[in-house]
Order: structure tokens, then sequence, then C-alpha cells
């Protein structure tokens, strides 16, 4: 992948991915700060999480529970929000709610049922997004377009749940202009959704775009954009 050549220093890297969205928003009619950066930082040490917070970033988005409450545990999100990204297990749902700012991977009514009744027990109401397979892919996460009316309708009654937007990862290519069909589409979802004005339920956010796409993604309405590598370098997975 083209990131791997990435060596700045994550201080360089976060400037040039803030300067990047501020470009991006502008040339779409909005202001760089309407655009959230959140920084991925799986398998990056609570450090590197601090440096990156150091160069301005604050919001970090994390895709396994348990690396999230370790390097919760050591402060490495203090001052900034974390936002669960990766799939949800049923099982780790009491891990999260009430840990998370946000959880933007919410795909099925079993997990509502089961954030609704944790953040209900802890007498708080969780922030969540909806999560949309945009490309139908058989081995992703997230809802079908077609069954995320059901999905809204069925948040909007629950207790001790927010919606706050819709989030997605579209199918990956080697070009990012593949992805802008993609997000062309998951924007007409956001404003169809929109439209229908259900309870509890307010389209704030749409959380789409990573390192290889972010900039189309704004183009196209994102106002969230989830970026790792450009940002971190290339993973190391097995460290
Ligand atoms: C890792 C990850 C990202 C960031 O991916 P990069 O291509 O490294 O920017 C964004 N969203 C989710 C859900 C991720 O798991």
């Amino acid at each position: 992948m083209w990131f791997d050549k990435i060596v700045g220093s994550i201080e360089d890297n976060v400037k040039k991915v803030f300067d990047n969205i501020a470009e991006a928003a502008r040339k779409s009619g909005r202001k760089p700060e309407d655009v959230i950066l959140v920084a991925a930082s799986k398998t990056n040490s609570a450090e590197r999480v601090r440096e990156a917070f150091g160069a301005g970033v604050r919001y970090f988005g994390e895709n396994r529970v348990q690396e999230m409450t370790e390097k919760a545990a050591l402060g490495a999100y203090s001052g900034a929000q974390i936002h669960f990204i990766g799939h949800l297990q049923r099982n780790k749902v009491k891990n999260v709610v009430g840990s998370a700012d946000l959880i933007q991977s919410v795909d099925s009514d079993e997990l509502l049922e089961l954030i609704s009744r944790r953040a209900a027990g802890l007498g708080i109401v969780q922030d969540i997004l909806l999560e949309v397979n945009i490309g139908a892919e058989e081995s992703k996460s997230g809802v079908l377009p077609e069954g995320l009316d059901e999905l809204a309708a069925k948040a909007s009654v629950l207790p001790g749940i927010s919606v706050k937007g819709l989030m997605t990862i579209p199918p990956v290519s080697a070009d990012p202009l593949d992805s802008v069909r993609y997000f062309d589409r998951m924007y007409k979802l956001f404003v169809d959704i929109s439209a229908k004005k259900y309870d509890n339920i307010t389209m704030d956010i749409l959380s789409m775009g990573m390192s290889a796409d972010y900039a189309e993604a704004i183009s196209a309405g994102a106002n969230m954009v989830r970026v790792g590598s450009a940002i971190f370098g290339a993973r190391q997975y097995t460290k």
C-alpha cells in the first residue's frame, strides 16, 4: 500500500492530515472545523496515542475492547474522546457502554438491545452510530442499506440509546475513486434518514473515509473521518 512509505513523525503526519481535511472541507464549501478527525490508533501504544494528542488530535478510535481498556487505563485518551469503531461482540458490550464516548459500529437489533439494557442499568445514555454495509459485502459488518430504516425505527424506541448518525467502511479498492460511488450512496441514505425524523435520532454525524480516501469522503459529505496509517504509519500486527 502507498502508506507503507509514510515515514514522517506522528506530529508531521497529523499536520498533513489536518491540512488535507481543511482543504477538502473548504473545497466543498464547509469549514475545516466542521470535519472531525478520528485517529484510528489500533496496534499503537499509549505513548504513540499521546504523541498524536500532542499534535492536536482530540478523537481516537479503537477496534478491540481489550486494547481500548488497557490503553485507557494508561491515560492514552485523557482530554480526548474515545470511539469504539470495531466489530462489537455481544459479550463485550458491558465493557464498552459508558467507556466509549461513541460506539460507531452498531448494526443489529440484538446489539441495540444489549447496549440499551446496559446503558439503562448504568443510568446513562450511550451515543451510537448505525453502521451500514454499503457495498453489501458478505464478509463485512453493518446493516444492509435496505435494513437501515427498520434498525433506526428499533433504535428510536429503546431507552438509553441516542443515535447520532451513520458509519460505513466501503469495499476495499486500489483506487480511491472507486470509493466515491459508495460515499455518494451513503450520503443519500444519510439525507433520506435525516428527513424521517425518528425520535431519539439526530443525523449529525456521517463517519466515512480512511487513510486512502478521506479527502474523497469529505467531498461526498462526510463530517467525520477515521484515519490510521496516514498518521501512525503502517500497522505491525505481529508485535
Ligand atoms: C483501522 C481502521 C480505520 C483506519 O484505517 P487506515 O486505512 O489505516 O486509515 C478506519 N476505520 C476502521 C473501522 C478501522 O478499523
